[in-house]
């Protein structure tokens, strides 16, 4: 099993040295329905290896479904999304995990386990999906604390840190299959003000690093700064997609630009 990891190491690392950068995540024509409510519009979309993308819109517009739908939280009800090229409907069982072992995925509200320690909480899917042993993985999640600047919390447990520690722990799991992509999916919403910088950094961080990342943020700082591109959804579809500066100063559509009216 630690083969498959140190494959999907090497195969990242190829990826972002790759001159000429590979599609990462592609969507054609993806719809989804709940029930009868179409909440995701006919999309298409490509994302780079490496690129950092920022999903923005109003609450309703899509955005946490459209990030769901890449590492199969949801599945599509039309259209398809590809992976590095690959098609991914209808994957299952083993395939959906090596999927998953490629895409981490961090949460609005964190969703640590409140019983484990943090160095538990980051080596857990190691030990039990990926069958390594416990000081290896225990060696990794330590490693992976120190990244996020929180070697020196590794004992304690979710309810001792603060909000913005405990979403570096999450960000620190989701990094431990070393995953070539990462989706985010509010990460700084449920901070108080005085946490979200320090979040903003590792994810700063992380982009540096050549992952490619996938944003919903209301953090218009992190767009501007971070983004290489920014998408605006509304309604379920993708009504703008722009480099920050063009974004922010010359939103082309109304809705974009009423958006940004009120959160600027
Ligand atoms: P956003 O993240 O932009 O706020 P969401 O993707 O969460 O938007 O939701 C888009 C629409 O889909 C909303 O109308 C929401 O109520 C609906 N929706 C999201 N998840 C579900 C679900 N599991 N079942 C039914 N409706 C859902
Ligand atoms: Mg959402």
């Amino acid at each position: 099993q630690q083969d498959t990891l140190s494959t999907a190491a090497t195969s990242a690392v190829f990826s972002h040295s790759n001159a000429a950068k590979t599609t990462a995540v592609e969507f054609r024509q993806v719809s989804k329905s709940f029930g009868h409510h179409l909440v995701i519009r006919n999309v298409d979309l490509s994302v780079a290896s490496g690129d950092v993308v920022a999903v923005c819109g109003p609450s309703g517009s899509g955005k946490s479904t459209l990030i769901r739908l890449i590492n199969q939280l949801e599945t599509v009800t039309d259209g398809e999304i590809l992976i590095h090229n690959k098609p991914t409907r209808g994957l299952n069982g083993s395939a959906l995990r090596e999927l998953r072992t490629h895409i981490g995925f961090v949460f609005q509200q964190f969703n640590l386990y409140a019983h484990l320690t943090a160095q538990d909480n980051v080596s857990l899917a190691l030990i039990k999906v990926h069958g390594w042993k416990k000081s290896d993985a225990r060696g990794k999640a330590l490693a992976l604390l120190t990244r996020v600047g929180l070697q020196d919390k590794a004992q304690h447990y979710p309810e001792q840190l603060s909000g913005g520690q405990q979403q570096r722990v999450a960000i620190a799991r989701a990094l431990v299959t070393d995953p070539d992509i990462i989706l985010f999916d509010e990460p700084t919403s449920a901070l108080d003000p005085e946490m979200i910088g320090e979040v903003l950094l590792v994810m700063q961080e992380l982009a540096k690093s050549g992952i490619t990342m996938i944003v919903v943020t209301h953090e218009m700082s992190f767009a501007r700064e971070i983004a290489d591109r920014v998408i605006f959804m509304d309604g379920g579809e993708i009504l703008e997609q722009a480099e920050p500066e063009d974004f922010f100063l010359r939103p082309q559509h109304p809705r974009a630009q009423r958006f940004l009216q009120k959160v600027l």
